[in-house]
């Protein structure tokens, strides 16, 4: 069975399709500036070189349709006919209360994430323009939908609700949703098999720290507490998200600043963090070298960041009661060996023997970090968010089909 993955953002399209017999990646790429001058269209055929080309891609529709051909194209083209594609799986920002597991597209269902518009007005309108350009160009395809808030949906009311008035829970859904949801349960999975332990058995703090960044108590195999919140505003400091900050900021600088509430949203989501404290860039990469070169502000940032989250580790060890692995995984997490290293030396009284040599290793596949005598083991995981979509959409078509 042949699955594409769809990842719709407002001006963007990522894609890639997958060959389910054996989880291999036929085909992956981007489109990006929909809608604006010149799109720009990026393709990797598997097994043949990379294709770039600018077009005119006004919309999703467009997009949509300009994948199909490379998809099919005689040359660089991976399958012979579109109807080779057996369905279309689609990341979804925000199922809200609604969506506890992945679900297959239909009216109802279509309904629901309009709803959920108001929870995440940067996405799910997004998402939805990328299932309906499946549907004009693939109209018999079945298309699956993969929530980020999924995973987090077991969380225990003690860790989702606000301490703030329930009325506000209980008439507009005001409550912890929790994001990055399909790589924390990707990276926990992982983790079980690489301790050859059962997950159901195991206590996990995934952090996914990339340009947003997120950490979960994973407690035998389920979202326990997650560091982002109603919005992926909350918790853990990012690449250019505040994170955590005492909420009476928020009307004080608008009346000292004169501020409006968009313009208070944006300085929260796109000027604080990494960039408001370097004042070089949102980018790890770009802080770390500012901090070789002796920048001042980038040390404080990345000190800051470290901080925030080694602070998250340590409340979620105290809310299991324990810890038996720390999972790092997403841009940051995978590639950072400073990171991980002033996280974890940090946290000797958990019982880390920190394997130095293995974390500075050139090594990108999964691999831990720690000692074997270490009593809490460090894990580094790539994330494959694309693979928990195309494997959800792949086991729900399948049950569909047997029902049938
Ligand atoms: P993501 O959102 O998962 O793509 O992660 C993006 C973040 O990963 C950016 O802040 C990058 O700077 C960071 N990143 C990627 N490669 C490295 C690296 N080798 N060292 C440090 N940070 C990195």
């Amino acid at each position: 069975m042949n699955i594409l993955v769809i990842n719709a953002g407002s001006s963007s399209l990522k894609f890639q399709l997958f060959n389910m017999n054996d989880e291999s990646v036929l085909a992956k790429g981007k489109v990006e500036r929909i809608g604006m001058d010149s799109s720009l269209v990026c393709y990797e055929p598997a097994g043949k070189p990379e294709e770039q080309e600018v077009a005119e891609i006004l919309e999703h529709t467009t997009a949509v349709r300009k994948v199909l051909q490379m998809l099919v194209h005689k040359r660089h083209g991976v399958l012979e006919s579109i109807d080779e594609i057996d369905a279309v799986g689609h990341r979804v920002v925000h199922g809200g209360e609604s969506f506890p597991s992945s679900v297959i597209v239909d009216e109802d269902v279509k309904r629901e994430i309009r709803r959920l518009f108001d929870l995440a007005p940067l996405h799910n309108p997004a998402h939805m323009l990328g299932i309906n350009a499946v549907e004009e160009n693939l109209p018999q395809t079945p298309q699956v939908v993969v929530f980020d808030t999924a995973f987090h949906q077991s969380m225990p009311a003690a860790s989702y609700l606000y301490p703030i008035p329930m009325v506000l829970y209980r008439k507009h859904k005001i409550r912890r949703y929790g994001f990055h949801g399909t790589s924390h349960a990707y990276v926990s999975d992982r983790a079980a098999k690489l301790l050859q332990k059962p997950l159901d058995q195991l206590k996990l703090i995934t952090c996914h720290i990339g340009n947003g960044a997120s950490c979960t108590a994973v407690w035998n195999g389920k979202s326990y507490d997650t560091s982002m919140g109603m919005t992926p505003l909350e918790g853990l400091m990012m690449g250019t998200r505040s994170g955590d900050i005492d909420p009476a900021i928020v009307p004080y600088a608008m009346g000292k600043e004169d501020l409006t509430l968009g313009e208070v949203n944006s300085m929260l989501n796109k000027h604080s963090g990494l960039i408001a404290i370097s004042g070089i860039s949102s980018d790890m990469r770009e802080i770390l070298e500012a901090m070789e070169a002796g920048d001042r502000g980038a040390k404080l940032a990345f000190d800051m960041y470290e901080y925030r989250l080694r602070k998250y580790i340590g409340a979620y060890a105290a809310a299991m009661n324990g810890v038996d692995a720390i999972v790092f995984t997403a841009g940051v997490g995978e590639n950072s060996a400073a990171l991980r290293g002033a996280v974890c030396g940090n946290l000797t009284f958990l019982g880390i023997e920190f394997d130095e040599a293995a974390n500075l290793s050139r090594d990108r596949g999964e691999r831990r970090i720690t000692t074997e005598a270490s009593r809490v083991q460090v894990l580094v995981i790539p994330t494959n968010e694309e693979l928990v979509i195309a494997r959800d959409t792949h086991e729900l078509i399948l049950a569909r089909t047997n029902v049938v």
